[in-house]
């Protein structure tokens, strides 16, 4: 079992297998895309493999995958087979903006990974292609439509963008009226490839809260796990669910059960601190099982005990995208 220096289990890995992309999401990264990391430098899927089930192996027993787009990665329904395997996962899911998963969507099914989270930061198309830049909302929202009869349990994240999607928020908000989704809004975080702040995002927890209040007073809350990032409601009479995540404001760093590695290799104990250490020469070295064990361990013997700590390492902005750091 994997447990901090802050007494948290450590079960859950969010793995990033690619940090390209087919979308150029405004919040994400600049339209000219950054500085992608070359081929050899990310994790064979292979060494995925071998990371994944020795991570397993040491208590890990949910694992998220994430990018980038996974599915610009050719390989990765391999990956997928392979962990879908692995006896000690008890939860795989995946972060997509869905553009690609339409071809995979029934053996997704069969495999049993039918946990998906959805990035959808509109549903007019028009404010849909400012956002991601590119053309692609009637494949994403077919492949939604597919996903939702096929019964699969979508979690659909919206990040609320001042003067870009607001207008939006009530009608994405709808689809869990009708479908047995959850809509979740996200608070911005200045990851973008460096450009932005803290100060000059506007729409926190607080605000979003009062604003979707304004239009259904009668939301009741609910209760979620000690673990999750989201504060989740019921409308009543409404199908599905919806939740604000306050990644900004961060009030969830008490239950932490999570560590991300990046699809280079990078190990991230927290989304606001800088890499800790890096595992791709250790999975290309000798006895990488024995290594990567001792080395996991001792960086989440030294975890920062909440984001604001973390933070500290930066010197105002966060120079990553959250294309390498899989969000
Ligand atoms: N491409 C996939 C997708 O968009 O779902 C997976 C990778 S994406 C980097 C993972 C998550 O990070 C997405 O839900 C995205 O909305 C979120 N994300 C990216 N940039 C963000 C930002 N600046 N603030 C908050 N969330 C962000
Ligand atoms: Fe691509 Fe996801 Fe970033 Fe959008 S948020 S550019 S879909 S990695």
């Amino acid at each position: 079992m994997l447990i901090d220096n802050h007494n948290r289990k450590i079960n859950y890995l969010r793995l990033a297998v690619t940090d390209r992309c087919n979308l150029r999401c405004h919040y994400c990264m600049p339209s000219e895309g950054i500085k992608f990391a070359k081929n050899k430098n990310l994790l064979s899927i292979d060494e995925l493999k071998l990371l994944a089930n020795t991570m397993v192996d040491q208590g890990i027993d949910k694992i998220r995958i994430t990018g980038g787009e996974p599915f610009v990665r050719k390989d990765l329904m391999e990956l997928l087979r392979y962990l879908s395997s692995l006896k000690g996962i008890k939860e795989l899911s995946m972060t997509t903006n869905a553009t690609l998963i339409g071809p995979h969507i029934h053996e997704l099914k069969a495999l049993g990974i039918t946990n998906i989270n959805l990035s959808l930061d509109a549903i007019n198309r028009d404010t849909f292609e400012k956002i991601t830049r590119r053309d692609q909302y009637d494949t994403v929202f077919g492949n939604l439509m597919t996903m939702i009869e096929e019964g699969f349990n979508l979690r659909i994240n919206f990040i609320v963008l001042d003067n870009q999607n607001v207008q939006d928020v009530i009608p994405i908000l709808k689809l869990q009226e009708h479908y047995p989704v959850s809509v979740r809004f996200l608070e911005e975080m200045p990851f973008n490839g460096g450009s932005k702040n803290f100060e000059t995002i506007t729409w926190n927890y607080k605000k979003i809260l009062d604003y979707i209040k304004s239009h259904y007073p009668d939301l009741e809350k609910l209760e979620s796990p000690k673990t999750s990032t989201s504060i989740n409601y019921k409308i009543p009479g409404h199908t599905g669910t919806f939740g604000i995540i306050p990644s900004f404001s961060r009030t969830f760093c008490g239950s932490c059960n999570r560590l991300r590695i990046t699809a280079t290799g990078d190990v991230i104990t927290c989304l606001y601190g800088k890499p800790k250490m890096n595992v791709r020469d250790i999975l290309r070295g000798e006895n990488p099982e024995m290594h990567l064990r001792t080395s996991i361990e001792k960086v989440i013997g030294q975890r920062a005990k909440t984001g604001f700590d973390a933070q500290r390492e930066h010197q105002g902005v966060f120079e990553n995208s959250m294309t390498s750091i899989g969000g």
